[in-house]
């Protein structure tokens, strides 16, 4: 059951500026607290301090890449459970996930569907709902 008092965290984790925008406005009357960040130290930091219910994951970010954040984020306790959605323009995203043996929870291609992402992630974060009813 979705709780309104509880409103679902949401990182956005995106070096692009104008694709960070798009996200935002995308999300941003669904009811979501949403949170970005730009590198993937900045990622680990915001994921590690605020433990969001889903990550939206740009893997070509500076630092460290999105496969290696989310590699940390799984062999770390707090943060393993978090569904990490990769978001790519990769032709081929779930064969170099395999290959980089990173788990996904799904991969988004870019650009967008931007009538259909709405859904895609409301729809995630019922399937990965932390404390299911
Ligand atoms: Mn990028």
């Amino acid at each position: 059951m979705q709780n309104t008092e509880d409103p679902k965290t949401i990182l956005i984790v995106e070096d692009n500026l104008v694709n960070q925008k798009l996200l935002l406005v995308l999300l941003r009357h669904k009811g979501y607290r949403l949170l970005t960040a730009v590198d993937g130290e900045e990622a680990l930091k915001v994921a590690a301090r605020e433990i969001p219910d889903l990550i939206l994951m740009d893997l070509q970010i500076p630092k460290l890449n999105g496969y290696e954040v989310t590699r940390r984020l799984k062999t770390c306790p707090a943060t393993a459970q978090i569904p990490v959605v990769a978001l790519t323009a990769h032709a081929m995203p779930a064969d170099a996930a395999r290959a980089e043996q990173v788990s996904f929870a799904e991969f988004i291609t870019k650009p967008i569907d931007t009538r259909a992402f709405p859904h895609q992630i409301q729809e995630l974060l019922q399937r990965y709902l932390k404390h299911p009813a």
